[in-house]
């Protein structure tokens, strides 16, 4: 029994009769406009809505908040798997604990290393590290010795500047010492927030536990951890109760902390190697559908981040960029080792199977071509603007004038360091495009000095 998700209260609003007349969607999209969230009722209704010309208004208002708070920005990262060891049964992943078909790898600080030079190498500065359940002997110092040695790696005078973490829940004082190693955003998905579903799918382990997964983040912010990322895989169960119940896990987090989680994954069940449940999804969400729920959320929770992974195909993508993502992973590998070698045998340790295999040099020169801005900023993390300090200066606006002029100069690096002729021609421009549109003249100067100084060599420029 928990206090975060109130399993008879979804049941009773997804039961009650809900409102979907345009006069009221249309209301409700007027209200999201004010970007103070919305109700579960009032989601509901957004959720239900299936006319087309009422789910063409509630895509064009949610890609007006998304450029109201976050402007054409689209920040970059790429995960690293530095393990695929897991004591867990979770029935939809390829890393689970009875799949003795696939290679098991734990990485040592040697390979850490080389996966972070490969990183680097190809312009990443944010990573997200991620591991199966099972750090044999060593425990948690295991994650903490590896992000010590990915911090620890410069190649070229460029290094990773911001990881977040991925990893099984933990005790309130091992997120104290995990605090410690200054990891960006602590990330767990609660994978359903149905707790029949769950206990199905979750077999074996310390994972089949719902309620200790369910208080996570209570734990992770005892511990004085800032920023928390929560999520949910879609295709479990029904996905009108788990948006509900996500909501409710914010309110919780809201209510209890004084703050929500710094971002939201939607990551959608992708073929998982011998995981038949993971073929057949047993609740599958359509492409229309999953274009709703990002909308929608981008209108409930306007200043929460949303991460979309190389699960998702290109066009999928794209047109989640116009919706409300904010966050893509890029040029990404899911198995240990995958980025310092090009065997195809070790596909066979992938945690599944990815829809965007693209490189990081190709998804930047899609991302310019439709007209984003792509962020390899850290600034917000290294300034300690973090959790509620964060949401004090995004919510009246501020957080642009740093979130801009960052983005500009971490992707100018980009460009003078790693791009190809093409993107460099094309990035160029897009940044003249953003200063004379989206830039007042006073900032502009300021802007253009630091761009100057970034083309006489300078690095790692932001506010
Ligand atoms: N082992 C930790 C855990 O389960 O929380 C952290 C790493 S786990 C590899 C990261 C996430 O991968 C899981 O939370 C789950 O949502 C996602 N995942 C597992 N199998 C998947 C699949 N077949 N398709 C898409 N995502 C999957
Ligand atoms: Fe292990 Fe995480 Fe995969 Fe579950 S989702 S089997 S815990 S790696």
């Amino acid at each position: 029994m928990n206090n975060i998700i109130n399993h008879d209260q979804i049941m009773s609003e997804l039961n009650a009769t809900i409102n979907t007349s345009p006069n009221y969607i249309l209301e409700i999209l007027d209200q999201a406009k004010k970007m103070k969230g919305l109700t579960y009722h009032q989601v509901l209704s957004l959720l239900h809505t299936n006319d087309p010309g009422l789910l063409n208004v509630i895509s064009q208002t949610a890609s007006y908040i998304k450029d109201e708070i976050y402007g054409k920005r689209l920040v970059l990262f790429a995960p690293l798997y530095i393990s695929n060891l897991c004591n867990n049964e979770c029935l939809y992943c390829a890393f689970r604990n009875h799949n003795h078909k696939l290679s098991r790898r734990a990485l040592d600080q040697h390979e850490i290393g080389n996966e972070t030079k490969n990183l680097i190498g190809q312009g990443h500065k944010r990573i997200l590290l991620v591991a199966g359940e099972a750090y044999g002997k060593q425990g948690l110092q295991y994650i903490l010795d590896a992000i010590n040695t990915i911090y620890s790696i410069r190649s070229n005078n460029h290094s990773i500047k911001r990881i977040n973490v991925n990893i099984a829940p933990l005790e309130t004082d091992e997120f104290r010492r995990l605090n410690e190693s200054k990891i960006g955003t602590y990330q767990l998905f609660q994978e359903t927030y149905h707790e029949a579903t769950y206990k199905m799918l979750h077999t074996k382990g310390p994972k089949a536990n719902f309620d200790y997964r369910l208080s996570t983040m209570d734990r992770a912010f005892r511990a004085g951890i800032k920023d928390v990322g929560i999520g949910l895989l879609f295709g479990l169960y029904d996905w009108k109760y788990e948006v509900l119940a996500l909501l409710q896990h914010i309110n919780h987090l809201e209510k209890e902390y004084g703050i929500g989680p710094h971002t939201i994954s939607v990551p959608r069940l992708e073929p998982a190697y011998e995981s038949r449940l993971s073929y057949h999804p047993p609740y599958p969400v359509a492409d229309r559908d999953f274009k709703k729920i990002i909308a929608v959320l981008r209108l409930a929770v306007p200043y929460t981040g949303i991460i979309l992974s190389t699960r998702e195909n290109s066009s999928m993508r794209k047109e989640a960029f116009a919706l409300g993502v904010s966050q893509i992973s890029a040029g990404s590998k899911t198995n240990p080792g995958g980025y310092a070698t090009n065997d195809v045998n070790l596909q066979m340790d992938e945690q599944f199977s990815l829809g965007d295999t693209r490189s990081l040099l190709e998804v930047t020169k899609d991302i310019v071509h439709h007209g984003y801005l792509p962020s390899f900023c850290t600034g917000c993390y290294r300034m300690g603007r973090v959790g509620a300090d964060f949401m004090d200066l995004a919510k009246p606006g501020l957080i642009k004038q740093h979130c801009l002029p960052n983005a500009i100069f971490t992707f100018k690096e980009y460009l003078n360091d790693f791009a190809d002729d093409e993107l460099k021609i094309n990035g160029n421009k897009l940044i003249q495009n953003i200063l004379k549109k989206d830039i007042g003249m006073i900032q502009q100067a300021d802007i253009l000095q630091n761009i100057h100084q970034i083309d006489a060599g300078k690095r790692d420029v932001y506010y």
